[in-house]
């Protein structure tokens, strides 16, 4: 079975990486695949840039077998759909290997509104993480699948190739990339919310508005 969660990661920090890791064991598999996507440029300039993100997630996951970095998003042209890297993925898989994604609720509730949405549980599983907020609309589309097509039991996303939808409750760690961000500009340690090589490597390059020099 192949597991992919995606995100922008800027900068990659222990939120997602425990979430990673959580999710390899809950899901029963050897390796999560983490899959960094395009950020439209309107963030401003302390950004960093799809390369300089990719190195940081590299070198968090540089010393765990069990998490991968899936660059394909950022080497394909152009904006990033979901259900085209899924199809990649399932003529790379071939038919029958269990696929999933994984999404937190956040951005499950508009998945609706996704680009060829209908597609995605014809290709893969829908692993939705709970996070904190209001949650799904109860009336709307995303609640329903869940209803329709849900499973309780993570054992049954091997059984098939895709099609089910499955709600986790993992732990989650109080880390955001946006708070990192402000922490970093505004001259505030970040240390110990994201791997060390992380942030040296942000420091050496001066991102976020880092300062190069002085001790980590
Ligand atoms: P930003 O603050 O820039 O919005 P973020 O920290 O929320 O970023 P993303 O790169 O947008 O991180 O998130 C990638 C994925 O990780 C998303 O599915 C998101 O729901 C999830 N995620 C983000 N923060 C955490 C966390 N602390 N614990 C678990 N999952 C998280």
């Amino acid at each position: 079975m192949h597991v992919i969660y995606g995100g922008t990661f800027d900068p990659v920090h222990h939120g997602h990486l425990r979430l990673a890791i959580e999710l390899k064991e809950r899901l029963g598999v050897s390796e999560v695949a983490l899959v960094p996507c395009h950020i439209p440029p309107h963030r401003g300039s302390t950004d960093a840039s799809a390369a300089q993100r990719l190195k940081l997630l590299q070198l968090a996951v540089a010393d765990e077998a069990g998490l991968v970095v899936d660059a394909r998003e950022l080497t394909r042209k152009g904006a990033s759909y979901t259900a085209d890297t899924l199809r990649q993925l399932r003529e790379q898989l071939g038919a029958q290997e269990p696929l999933v994604m994984v999404v937190g609720t956040d951005a499950f509730a508009g998945f609706d509104r996704w680009r060829e949405w209908e597609r995605i549980p014809q290709l893969a599983h829908v692993v939705v993480v709970r996070r904190p907020g209001p949650g799904l609309d109860p009336q709307g589309v995303p609640a329903k699948l869940l209803q329709d097509h849900g499973i309780s039991d993570a054992d049954q996303l091997h059984s098939a190739p895709g099609g089910y939808f499955l709600e986790l409750d993992p732990p989650l760690l109080d880390i955001s990339a946006t708070g990192i961000r402000d922490r970093i500009l505004s001259g505030r340690s970040p240390r110990y919310l994201m791997p060390d090589p992380v942030w040296r490597e942000i420091r050496s390059l001066g991102l976020y508005g880092a300062c190069p020099d002085g001790n980590i």
